[in-house]
């Protein structure tokens, strides 16, 4: 196998020396170009005149099928499978058996290696191991450039050493600027084949005692030993560094003659193909887990360099395809100023950890890591879901005055912390925060917000590979409300369904699933999830105020039925003489329109109100939220979303129950100033925009702007914003 030659003559021995291995009267390799065509590179016993011509669309034939699944196959009669597609210059329609496997490198389908026969025969386990084996020798073949530029995997656009522009999604908000480090480089396995299994079965153990140790110290670490969603999100990780079926299944490959290093690579490319298969987001999310941990393995068992060991720049932007919580951790988080990833969600693990440490990242960046080399001068504006490599002297100048101003800003904003929120002519406006997870809640003291005022309580449900119970979930909760040191926190009960998916609950694909069955939907007809989370509410609030609020509420009834609920449950408490909450508050959120027809009765049952304006939003408008082409299509400063707050204003008003908003609208300050002269007086935003609104607040007089908001209630204007801008700079108010 270790030909020497050039990589072109390297193939053709392979596929002289596994036919004949195998029996075979013919081996072909197929190696995948741009555009998605898979071109055969070499070939024993088909038309050697079809090499480099015959070309197939990932897909099509039998070969694209194994491209396109990224699976082996193994027929006895070719020709019968429906897609089968004879090419006439190879001269294959006589052959009826036919073996193909992926060439895999990265989770990335770079070839296939095909054997066929004559006969109609019925090719072993034994045979797919080996073919699988040579699969794997190859893929570093192709993958080190020799046979086709990398850049064609790609399909990367322009010259490389131009700026650059390319477009991703924000998974952690921020801007930062730093010099490109590649994360995790190829870890190259020299040796397949090992003569000992034994001997490989200890360097197995002894690897992963080793990094059984490394996940140990990280879990120790100062900024992770507190706990917090993030915490549990690196103690499933360390389930998976003892999951015995992961070591049973490598210690397979070694009994069947593999080394220790190769062993570890074949399960964990049959894995990656296997888990991204799965249609469930978290299950692919595993593999992150999975990659991570394997790639430490990996260097342990081959001597490779830790990440951290190697020299790197003090102001680092790590590019990575994916990446799991605790590769982020092996960096040194001083120098670390961003990370980019090609793939990844916003409840991707390393994006969870990520923003409790404040880092910004921008995922599903296509081909960042074709198109950025390590050293380049990267800038990742997270905010913008925006990414400029090598970016010219005029743009890295505005942004590093950028980041003067925003820390400027910061520091102004700081300074605001202890002072009251309270308008020029003295009307006090209570700014709370939205927050999902424990480490959000240290944010609390920082921003100077007077409480949680919307606790998303999904997001604990959501890193997780199962339902928590109660005492998890009432612990969780005693920890929030130990934390809030007496500030008010409104827990929302569970807002599953739509693009908030659980892992272990079947979620059936919906048309519609903004308006499907989800939150409290989904809670009402699964009462028992719902008493168990109000049970645990209860139990952490002994003896405090505890303040329940129910998402996507479209009816009076479902609020009665509901707060039923909690009041068994209150009455289960007591029959059990538990200590109970010092208070127990039940609001709404309104975020359906229909709500908002049934005031009267609805007013006189809850305690609260807060208007959830990204949902309200899309079904005032009938406008989905997460459409692009939707985006700026409708806008929150219109006549109909004032006039309908406004009408909620008056009526919360009236009936004296406490109105407050907890979606995006408010963390605006322009936003937040125009619902302040609707007549809101409490708003909760991120952290991070308490700072902002409130400086806005200060600066502003309130009795002058509602009659100012009153006049534009009925214009037939799309949208006020540019009046109510205007008028923001001519009366000196800060937004
Ligand atoms: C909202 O809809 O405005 C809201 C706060 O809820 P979420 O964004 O979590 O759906
Ligand atoms: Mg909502």
């Amino acid at each position: 196998m270790a030909a020497p030659g050039t990589a072109q003559s390297r193939l053709n021995q392979v596929v002289l020396v596994i036919a004949a291995d195998m029996v075979a009267e013919v081996c072909s390799i197929y190696v995948r170009r741009a555009g998605d065509v898979l071109e055969l590179f070499a070939t024993e016993g088909l038309n050697p005149e079809a090499v480099h011509k015959t070309r197939l669309r990932v897909g099509e034939g039998l070969v694209g099928h194994v491209a396109a699944q990224a699976t082996a196959l193994s027929l006895s009669d070719a020709q019968s499978h429906p897609d089968f597609a004879y090419r006439p210059e190879t001269g294959e329609e006589v052959y009826h058996s036919l073996m193909g496997v992926p060439i895999l490198r990265s989770g990335r389908v770079v070839g296939v290696l095909v054997v066929q026969n004559r006969t109609r025969r019925n090719y072993t386990e034994e045979e797919l191991e080996a073919l699988q084996t040579v699969a794997m020798v190859l893929a570093e073949l192709i993958g080190a450039g020799d046979l086709v530029n990398p850049s064609e995997f790609y399909e990367a656009e322009g010259n490389a050493t131009l700026p650059q522009r390319a477009e991703g999604v924000r998974l952690a908000d921020g801007v930062a600027m730093g010099i490109a480090v590649l994360h995790r480089q190829a870890i190259e396995i020299r040796q397949l084949v090992a003569e000992d299994p034994e001997v490989e079965a200890r360097r197995l153990s002894d690897a992963l005692d080793l990094l059984r140790a490394q996940v140990d110290r990280m879990l120790a670490r100062p900024d992770i030993a507190s706990g917090g969603e993030h915490r549990e999100v690196l103690e499933t990780y360390r389930m998976f560094a003892h999951d015995r079926g992961w070591i049973s299944k490598i210690n397979d490959a070694i009994r069947n003659g593999l080394t220790a290093e190769a062993s570890v690579k074949r399960v964990l490319d049959d894995m990656r193909v296997r888990l991204n298969a799965a249609s469930d987001p978290y299950l692919r999310e595993r593999v992150l887990d999975l990659e991570d941990l394997a790639g430490r393995l990996l260097g342990l068992l081959t001597g490779g360099p830790e990440p951290a060991a190697r020299e790197l720049p003090d102001d680092m932007v790590v590019i990575a395809r994916a990446m799991g919580p605790a590769e982020l951790l092996d960096y040194d988080r001083t120098k670390l100023r961003a990370l980019v990833l090609e793939e990844g969600s916003a409840t991707a693990h390393v994006a969870i950890v990520a923003r409790a440490l404040d880092i910004p990242v921008l995922g599903r960046v296509d081909g960042a890591l074709a198109k950025i080399a390590a050293g380049d001068p990267v800038i990742v504006d997270a905010d913008n879901n925006q990414l400029i490599i090598r970016p010219g002297e005029d743009v890295v100048e505005a942004v590093q005055l950028t980041l003067a101003a925003r820390a400027e800003r910061k520091a102004a904003f700081a300074a605001l912390r202890h002072m009251p929120s309270i308008t020029r002519d003295d009307v006090r406006v209570n700014l709370l925060m939205n927050a999902g997870l424990l480490a959000d809640m240290t944010m609390l003291g920082e921003s100077g917000a007077e409480g949680i005022g919307l606790y998303r309580t999904e997001l604990f449900f959501m890193v997780r590979s199962q339902i928590p119970d109660v005492e998890a979930q009432a612990d969780l909760y005693a920890r929030v409300l130990d934390q809030s040191s007496e500030r008010p926190v409104y827990f929302r009960t569970l807002d599953v369904g739509s693009d908030k998916q659980l892992p272990y609950f079947n979620h059936r694909p919906e048309e519609n699933p903004a308006m499907g069955w989800r939150s409290l939907r989904l809670t009402l007809d699964r009462p028992v999830m719902l008493r168990r989370q109000v049970r645990a509410l209860l139990m952490a609030s002994a003896g405090r105020q505890l303040n329940i609020m129910f998402p996507m509420v479209a009816e009076v009834a479902e609020f009665d039925t509901a707060r039923k609920l909690v009041n068994m449950e209150v009455a289960r408490a007591r029959r059990l003489r538990q200590r109970l909450p010092s208070q127990v508050r039940v609001g709404t959120m309104l975020e359906v329109p229909a709500l908002a027809w049934q005031l009267p009765a609805l007013l006189d049952r809850v305690d609260f109100v807060s208007v959830g304006s990204n949902d309200l939003l899309q079904f005032l408008f009938a406008c989905d939220r997460g459409n692009p082409d939707l985006s700026d299509r409708y806008d929150l400063l219109s006549p109909a979303v004032l006039a309908f707050l406004s009408h909620l204003v008056d009526a919360c008003a009236r009936a004296d129950v406490e109105l407050s908003l907890c979606g995006e609208m408010a963390s605006r300050p322009l936003e937040a100033m125009a619902l302040i002269g609707l007549g809101f007086r409490r708003m909760s935003m991120p952290a991070g925009a308490i700072g902002p609104v409130k400086a806005m607040v200060r600066s502003l007089d309130r009795g002058q702007l509602s009659s100012y908001m009153r006049s534009l209630l009925n214009v037939p204007d799309h949208s006020v914003r540019d009046r109510l801008l205007a008028y923001a700079h001519d009366h000196g108010i800060a937004i």
